[in-house]
């Protein structure tokens, strides 16, 4: 038995999002069905239904209906659901699925699935039909997949902690962030300002690296102690050697040797953006300093809802500017071109307009 559902898909590599009717399975036992409210726009959804990951991935899968920073509210739960219960405020992240019994499942590690995580949308489930994501009116996930949102926190602005959020937090508690570390976060987009507001918010003295000085006030704001233009020379000069951590959220290629000319002895810069294409890197920008270069990607079930109390509890949100779903299309235009400040969050109430 399947229900109907309403969304924006991309019904082919690259076309514009449009209007799209398709199929949710009915809840099972330990299914929990959500009403979206909103759903935030990652750069992710753009390189996906763009096509730009297809040498890394098995398959991309169209008509692809994308969204994975998804908020909303429980509408029904399966007769054996005991975490939710009707009407509580939920997310969904990344994932819906992993295979639950390899060791980084065990662990809290699903987004590393040895066997198989099933992703949000662009995926395939364990019995092989594709996932949609939440540009969309409704979703069903295992209980086991969902997170409880902060309940004083306004639930748009909220929604993009389930990919911008966790990408930072997690490395950012991973390579121990905390007073003391010196933390530069490269490229103040959606994952960029959640970097600088998480890191601050652990202690940290953080420095925001962007094209340009445009939005250095917005960069202090969002406490940030120091706002440096990558496009100034003199940038890599005056911080060389300055750096505990450098997390690049950037998806462009970027001078690696520069970068990680910035850190200190033992500094680690993490990858956390991903471009389409190889990155250049000399061994000896790692041998001298006996630098690190890693990459993270998103976090675990238990460490999203660790990040989401820690927002909670701290009064972290991210900064979102609402747009309807008629204007995705437009939103992907301005998020390339970094006029993004900093999260688009689609309100799904206006889906029903069209
Ligand atoms: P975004 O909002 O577009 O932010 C990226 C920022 O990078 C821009 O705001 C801009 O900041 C900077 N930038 C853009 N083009 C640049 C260029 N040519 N050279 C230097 N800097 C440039 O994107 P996002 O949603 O934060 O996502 C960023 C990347 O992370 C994407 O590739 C996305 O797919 C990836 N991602 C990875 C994970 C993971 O788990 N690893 C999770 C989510 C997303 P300034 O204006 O400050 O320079
Ligand atoms: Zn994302
Ligand atoms: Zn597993």
């Amino acid at each position: 038995m399947m229900s109907k559902s309403k969304g924006y898909a991309a019904l082919k590599a690259k076309a514009a999002l449009a209007p799209y009717a398709f199929e949710r399975r009915e809840p099972r036992e330990h299914d929990v069905v959500i009403e979206i409210k909103y759903c935030g726009i990652c750069h992710s959804d753009i390189h996906q239904t763009r096509d730009e990951w297809s040498e890394y991935q098995e398959e991309s899968i169209f008509p692809m209906v994308p969204g994975h920073e998804i908020a909303g509210v429980v509408a029904a739960v399966g007769s054996k659901v005991t975490k939710y219960k009707v009407g509580d405020k939920v997310g969904v992240g990344c994932f819906v699925d992993s295979c639950r019994t390899c060791a980084e499942c065990k662990q809290g590690l699903e987004q590393y699935c040895t066997v198989q995580t099933v992703w949000t949308y662009n995926s395939r489930d364990q019995e092989g039909t594709p996932t949609y994501g939440g540009y969309s009116d409704k979703i069903v996930v295992d209980e086991n997949y969902v997170l409880r949102m902060p309940d004083n926190l306004p639930l748009d602005a909220c929604a993009p902690l389930l990919c911008a959020g966790i990408t930072l937090y997690s490395p950012l508690k991973h390579w121990k962030t905390g007073p003391g570390k010196s933390v530069a976060i490269v490229g103040l987009g959606g994952l960029g300002h959640m970097g600088v507001k998480l890191a601050h918010a652990l202690g940290a003295e953080v420095t925001v690296l962007s094209q340009s000085l445009r939005k250095q006030a917005d960069g202090k704001r969002l406490g940030a102690n120091h706002f440096y233009a990558t496009s100034d020379a003199n940038t890599f000069t005056k911080l060389k050697g300055s750096f505990d951590l450098i997390i690049n959220t950037v998806s462009a290629q970027i001078d690696w040797k520069e970068y990680l000319n910035l850190l200190k002895v033992d500094g680690s810069m993490v990858i956390v953006g991903l471009p389409e294409k190889e990155i250049p890197i000399t061994a000896f920008s790692l041998t001298a300093g006996r630098r690190s270069l890693a990459g993270s990607q998103i976090g675990g079930i238990a460490e999203t809802q660790e990040m989401l109390d820690f927002c909670g509890t701290r009064g972290v949100a991210c900064d979102i500017e609402v747009v309807p779903i008629q204007k995705v299309n437009e939103a992907y235009e301005r998020v390339l071109r970094s006029d993004v400040r900093y999260r688009f969050v689609i309100d799904m109430a206006t889906l029903a307009r069209d």
